[in-house]
């Protein structure tokens, strides 16, 4: 999946240490850890929070993504684009269902999860961020979509799998 070098290049944002980011982050699921009553409810809360980063994202990025994507398979490549971006890196695949109604998206290499590994909490969703990052860009582009994080690194998979359904 290429990028013209102009639209890649309208894309270029101000970076932050990555080192920075993940620790942060780490710190913020220590305290999700330690003030919430169950893994679901971590999720939901990590989940909400991603929400809340993807509009802020999206303020910063609407006037450039408008013109992106129109149906909501055309969304795989925003949000690849949006990923690379936000991550240095693109997902490792992405793919759409037969009917258009399901993207999957992969990371082989989650920044999120890079060097975490947890080993006693079953079901929890580590780089949820992602999903509610993905559901403000669909509930700010008007589409009644939901994500779900399948696999998680930081987990023990293989890799990190966020679907995101058209409802
Ligand atoms: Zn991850």
């Amino acid at each position: 999946m290429g990028i013209k070098g102009k639209i890649a290049w309208n894309f270029m944002t101000p970076k932050v240490s990555r080192v920075l980011f993940q620790a942060s982050y780490r710190e913020l699921m220590n305290l999700l850890m330690s003030t919430s009553e169950s893994v679901e409810m971590i999720n939901f809360k990590m989940k909400d929070i991603g929400f809340r980063v993807g509009e802020t994202l999206l303020m910063d990025y609407a006037d450039r993504i408008r013109d992106h994507a129109g149906a909501f398979h055309e969304f795989a490549n925003t949000l690849q684009l949006a990923y690379k971006v936000n991550s240095g890196q693109f997902f490792s695949s992405i793919s759409i269902s037969e009917d258009k109604q399901t993207i999957k998206f992969t990371d082989d290499d989650c920044p999120v999860c890079a060097g975490v590994h947890i080993t006693d909490m079953a079901g929890l969703q580590y780089c949820a961020l992602v999903s509610g990052v993905f559901d403000a860009v669909m509930k700010l582009r008007g589409f009644q979509a939901e994500s779900f994080q399948e696999s998680c690194r930081a987990l023990g998979d293989d890799v990190c799998t966020w679907t995101l359904t058209l409802r």
